[in-house]
């Protein structure tokens, strides 16, 4: 059995899942006839608290559809430079919502209130008006780090004093609101959307949130359909995603446990550096002495599958289908590779 650390969407759907899917009620969701894909989104609207949600095929189509909704065409949008909307998105900010990005420099993919006030654009003739700031909490390539949420806080704060809206992408915000130890509602209230997906760590097979008020929550479905996202009877796939919330949100602890051990076992590998403190949730990064394609290779050869990042650096990410037994067995591994 290969133990795949690739990414938190190799994860398969639970058996609980399967059965839901089968026997899920469904109806035209392009018409609101759905009633599992309607019970998802509401019970999606309350956990993240707020009016309305919207079940996309994925966190990019979330993403992007968040942006189109909030942003005119030709106006700017504040991220950090290594945001996964920037960086990931197959360039979809100017083909699809036709904005302009103004990419800041971020320390492990976080930016301050004056960074964000600094950006807003003023109202000289020559400026393109600041449309929208997007934030990323857990943030995918700074590793799974969190924002200390005081200042995710007051980054919010501050881009609404200047009349700016908020996006949240929380592809992976449970896994923030299970480091923070707090209601998900806690890092969901200081935005205007959030986009999270039940595709990750989650389990479900398809799918993610996009949640805001229901105005923008009207307007976003519109812009769904217009990207080819109007789906019919995705009920079946809607009910994987009740499960998905209902049942695995808090066992992504288990996956935090996990990457710590990880860590740790890596950290003592002579062919690795790597911060153990660095790691909050369920992703991994490290550096290795040797080409880190090569090193893949040579571990997928020996069943653990793992991501390099550039010739230096390795993604692992820790997940549903890796048990603690299976890190255990990837570290030995690891270790015959790296050390
Ligand atoms: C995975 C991810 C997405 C996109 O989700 P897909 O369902 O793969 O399109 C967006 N943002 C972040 C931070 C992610 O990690």
């Amino acid at each position: 059995m290969l133990i795949d650390l690739r990414s938190d969407t190799v994860t398969r759907p639970t058996l609980e899942m399967r059965r839901a899917m089968a026997e899920a009620e469904v109806g035209d969701d392009v018409y609101g006839d759905d009633p599992t894909v309607n019970r998802l989104q509401e019970l999606a609207a309350e956990k993240v608290g707020k009016e309305a949600a919207l079940f996309l095929p994925s966190g990019t189509m979330g993403n992007q559809v968040a942006v189109m909704t909030h942003a005119r065409r030709g106006e700017e949008v504040i991220l950090e430079a290594e945001a996964h909307i920037f960086y990931y998105e197959v360039g979809g900010l100017a083909v699809l919502a036709g904005v302009q990005t103004r990419p800041l420099p971020g320390e492990r993919g976080v930016i301050t209130p004056a960074q964000v006030r600094g950006a807003v654009r003023g109202d000289d003739i020559h400026l393109p008006r600041t449309g929208l700031v997007c934030l990323e909490n857990t943030h995918n390539r700074a590793g799974g780090a969190v924002w200390p949420l005081e200042l995710f806080r007051e980054v919010c704060g501050t881009a609404h004093e200047a009349g700016v809206p908020v996006h949240l992408d929380g592809a992976r915000v449970f896994n923030a609101a299970i480091y923070y130890d707090l209601p998900v509602t806690e890092i969901t209230r200081h935005v205007d959307s959030v986009m999270f997906c039940l595709s990750k760590g989650l389990c479900a097979p398809v799918g993610s949130i996009l949640a805001g008020d229901a105005d923008f929550i009207a307007r976003a479905r519109k812009n769904r359909k217009l990207l080819g996202g109007g789906m019919r009877q995705a009920g079946v796939l809607a009910a994987a995603g009740i499960v998905a919330l209902e049942k695995m949100v808090d066992r992504l602890v288990e996956d935090h446990e996990n990457a710590r051990r990880l860590a740790a076992g890596l950290a003592e590998m002579r062919k690795v550096r790597l911060d153990p403190d660095a790691v909050q949730t369920n992703i991994v990064y490290f550096d290795v002495e040797g080409d880190a394609r090569r090193i893949v290779e040579e571990l997928r050869g020996r069943g653990v599958l793992m991501n390099a990042l550039d010739p230096a650096r390795i993604r692992v990410v820790t997940h549903h289908d890796v048990s603690r037994g299976d890190i255990e067995r990837a570290l030995e591994i690891m270790k015959e590779v790296l050390d």
